[in-house]
């Protein structure tokens, strides 16, 4: 077998293993993967040696040895990978491992509008350190670091309107982001959308076509087509947020004038809602249950505005199903009527696929999340250098 089949033969078995609903074994992968026993069970012997799949040994199986072609195979919950998260208001750092399961999770809130980029990248790397203490003995596959803007080259990154960054050199973070922590640097609704592309690394989620809506003060957004973010030449693609709503409406951080995120941000909710400060959106949506007044006007006019910017979104590029993350998860159920409306009134194709609004499920950190998935994707899409390098020692 060539090197190259090799690799091609471990990523499609490891693949198959971890995108099945039940635990596979040799000889199911065999079959799913149409090699022989002999090929798919010495594949399998590589990934379990590596830690990628590991043997589920019933107590009665004790001492028979282990790689019978009908012992069940599960992820390998020994290898993980670092999750970041820098937002206006928090820092994030989570640890989670092949299964899918966070292992460690460190949270710090703070105002992180109009800040400076070292202070809240060293509270980061404190964070970071904190969450690998939890998670000694896993084998780290990388990091990920999630950031509210646009990620150039190097990685820079070129300008997050809400935290008031531009030109920040992300290749110089403070230890442990350095070395083979380095992050994968990427924009946060693009990492924060794989945690509904996908229900565990290798396991497609329950769609694979969405426009996702994220953020908190601001709004991002990714559009995703078979799974995978659509990121567009330069990988800014998405803005959502920046979307016109009203051209003659107020002026923007990002310089424009009435982008989406001046009515349905989370700033702007709770000043439209008569509320002074960052109000939680749990709350908004308390008042709008009760029936208060500002509150039901508030989110009426979010939503009108979502479904302005959106049903662009869906016109251009025929992705019927809108996802609601972030603070907009919250307010789901009050903003989906209108949304819902608005959509079936102004995309062309409404009658044959009616726009649809789901509201994502509980992830507060969404994006930390996705940043360690987009890492433990990229090593399911290619597992034979990990495998190597582990079998060389
Ligand atoms: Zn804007």
């Amino acid at each position: 077998m060539t090197r190259s089949q090799r690799a091609t033969n471990l990523a499609r078995t490891l693949g198959a293993a971890l995108a099945a609903a039940t635990p596979q074994t040799r000889a199911d992968l065999a079959v799913t993967t149409s090699t022989t026993r002999a090929t798919a069970s010495r594949l399998v012997d590589d990934l379990v040696a590596g830690g990628l799949l590991q043997e589920q040994v019933r107590p009665d199986d004790a001492r028979r040895p282990p790689g019978r072609p009908g012992t069940p195979l599960a992820p390998g919950r020994g290898v993980a990978a670092l999750g970041l998260q820098v937002d206006v208001d928090r820092v994030a750092a989570v640890v989670v491992d092949l299964a899918g399961e966070v292992r460690a999770e460190h949270v710090q809130p703070g105002d992180h509008r109009a800040s400076r980029p070292a202070p809240v990248l060293a509270r980061l790397a404190r964070l970071a350190h904190r969450a690998l203490d939890d998670a000694r003995g896993l084998d780290l596959v990388g990091a990920g670091l999630a950031l509210p803007g646009l990620v150039g080259a190097g990685p820079t990154l070129l300008r997050a309107p809400n935290l008031g960054w531009s030109g920040v050199d992300l290749g110089r973070l403070p230890p442990p982001l350095d070395g083979d922590l380095a992050p994968a640097v990427g924009n946060e609704a693009d990492l924060a959308a794989l945690t509904v592309a996908y229900a565990a690394p290798g396991r497609p989620g329950d769609l694979a076509d969405f426009v996702y809506l994220s953020g908190s003060t601001g709004i991002g957004g990714a559009v995703v087509v078979d799974g995978r973010p659509v990121v567009g030449r330069h990988g800014w693609a998405g803005e959502v947020g920046h979307v016109t709503v009203d051209p003659d409406g107020p002026v923007c951080a990002c310089g424009s004038t009435g982008c989406l995120e001046l009515y349905a941000g989370a700033r702007a909710l709770a000043s439209a809602a008569g509320l002074a400060g960052p109000v939680a959106s749990a709350e908004l949506a308390r008042l709008v249950e009760a029936g208060d007044a500002s509150a039901v006007a508030a989110v009426e006019g979010a939503a009108r505005a979502l479904g302005i910017a959106l049903s662009t979104v869906v016109n251009v590029l025929d992705v019927p199903v809108v996802v609601l993350g972030g603070h907009l998860r919250e307010l789901g159920e009050q903003l989906r009527p209108a949304l819902e409306r608005t959509l079936s009134q102004r995309v062309l194709s409404a009658s044959w696929a009616p726009p649809r609004v789901v509201v994502a499920e509980r992830h507060p950190l969404a994006p930390a999340v996705g940043a360690a998935l987009g890492r433990l994707q990229a090593l399911v899409a290619d597992p034979q250098p990990w495998c190597d390098a582990r079998s060389a020692t």
